[in-house]
């Protein structure tokens, strides 16, 4: 008999060997990524004796066709119930009411932290020099910033009341042919997110945690995310953390929390990428954090990533790449982003020694060269295969 997860009173999860999990299969390479990344976790599941029963749940194209919605309250209810689900990409509806479905989820289940670790995998192909010195863990606020979607549209009736309202109340002169977006970043929102990027140091043994800002430019919303995180050390962390000013750069066997601009950020993972371990962000600097990383260690076809709630123990993981539709039902991306967001389930569920399993096995498919084409074509001598047989490759040497 299969089982629900269920949350703790400790906020921890509880997961049975034979957990039931709710997955959307995802629209354009979806139905090549999905089967392929399932066949690997059913098969490193099995080795540790352990089972999950798949439980589907509609959402994006083939929502829309077999219930004419994109977003099914059926589904949103499925992920609230069963806390842990994973899914493929999803089209973008134009018109469709959503400004994206994924923002749709993330903000109804409130899944505040985007959680994306970016680790370097033996043999991947990387633009870098030293790709296996880039292993980081970006926390990403995801229901703040500009993601927020207070926005205005120049020349409409709103945004003349807006400038008005501004002009009148705050001096603030805005030219009247003007779009205006809001960006709202507060003190819960922050620490929540900050909270879960100390609470996860601690527990992974992690030596640092840079605050990413732009503070020196928005000094209410960006500035303060920099100095709610130092004042969420001193007051809840004590003990395990120390912020870079309280110790002068010296944490001794603490976790240094320090603080570092986007724009010199983007410049530093690039060139000293030893010097940044977990990362907290807001919205906009972590979306493009996530991707400029990603990129070193292999780009977005295997880039994973996790939405999750730490309180009330909802969690989303998915490929964090889109649809690709050039070449949906082709048999032919790379599955290694749904399958690692799947391996980072795995981590989150405690199946720690099933995730480290297919790791070890995709390396050492990638070092004998077996790999889907967009690695075959920065490699030299690869034997390029299909979506599935890579992922059969990789079960065989699980
Ligand atoms: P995309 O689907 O991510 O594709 C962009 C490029 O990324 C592809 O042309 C391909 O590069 C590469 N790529 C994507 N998936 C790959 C994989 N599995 N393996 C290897 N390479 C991969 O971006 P898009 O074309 O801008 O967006 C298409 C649709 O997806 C839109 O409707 C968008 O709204 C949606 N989207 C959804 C999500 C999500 O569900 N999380 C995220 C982003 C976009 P090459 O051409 O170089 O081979």
């Amino acid at each position: 008999m299969a089982d629900k997860i269920t949350l703790n009173e400790d906020h921890t999860l509880n997961v049975s060997d034979n957990p039931i999990i709710p997955f959307i299969e995802g629209d354009g390479t979806g139905v090549d990524i999905w089967p392929a990344a399932k066949l690997v976790l059913d098969a490193a599941a099995t080795k540790v004796a352990k089972t999950i029963e798949w439980k589907e749940v509609l959402a994006g194209e083939k929502a829309f066709n077999e219930t004419g919605e994109w977003l099914p309250q059926e589904t949103v209810d499925t992920f609230q119930n069963y806390l842990i689900g994973i899914k493929g990409p999803l089209t973008t509806p134009i018109g469709g009411g959503f400004r994206s479905l994924n923002v749709a989820l993330r903000q109804i289940l409130d899944l505040y932290v985007c959680l994306r670790p970016v680790r370097w995998f033996n043999g991947v192909p990387s633009p870098v020099k030293r790709p296996e010195l880039v292993d980081m863990v970006i926390f990403r606020e995801n229901t703040e910033d500009i993601y927020a979607g207070l926005e205005v549209e120049s020349g409409t009736p709103e945004a003349s009341k807006l400038i008005e309202l501004l002009h009148d109340s705050f001096g603030w002169s805005i030219r009247e042919d003007s779009g205006i977006g809001i960006k709202p970043v507060s003190k819960t929102g922050s620490q929540r997110l900050q909270r879960a990027a100390l609470d996860y140091a601690v527990k992974h043994g992690r030596k640092s945690l840079t605050l990413v800002h732009k503070g020196n430019i928005m000094k209410f919303t960006e500035g303060a995310f920099r100095n709610w995180g130092y004042e969420l050390v001193r007051e809840e962390f004590s003990d395990v953390a120390v912020g870079w000013d309280d110790c002068g750069g010296d944490p001794g066997d603490k976790i240094l929390v320090k603080d570092a601009i986007a724009d010199i950020t983007l410049q530093q993972v690039l060139t000293r990428p030893a010097e940044f371990d977990v990362i907290a962000t807001m919205n906009l600097n972590g979306d493009y954090l996530s991707d400029a990383l990603a990129a070193q260690v292999g780009g977005i076809g295997i880039a994973p990533g996790g939405n999750i709630n730490y309180v009330t123990g909802h969690g989303i993981f998915e490929a964090t790449h889109g649809t690709a539709p050039k070449y949906a039902g082709q048999d032919k991306v790379n599955p290694g982003s749904v399958l690692l967001s799947g391996v980072l389930m795995f981590e989150h569920l405690g199946w720690n020694e099933a995730a480290a399993s297919i790791v070890s096995a995709m390396e050492k498919t990638i070092a004998d060269k077996i790999v889907t084409y967009d690695f075959a074509r920065l490699m030299d001598g690869a034997t390029e295969v299909k979506c599935s047989e890579f992922a059969s490759a990789i079960v065989d040497r699980l």
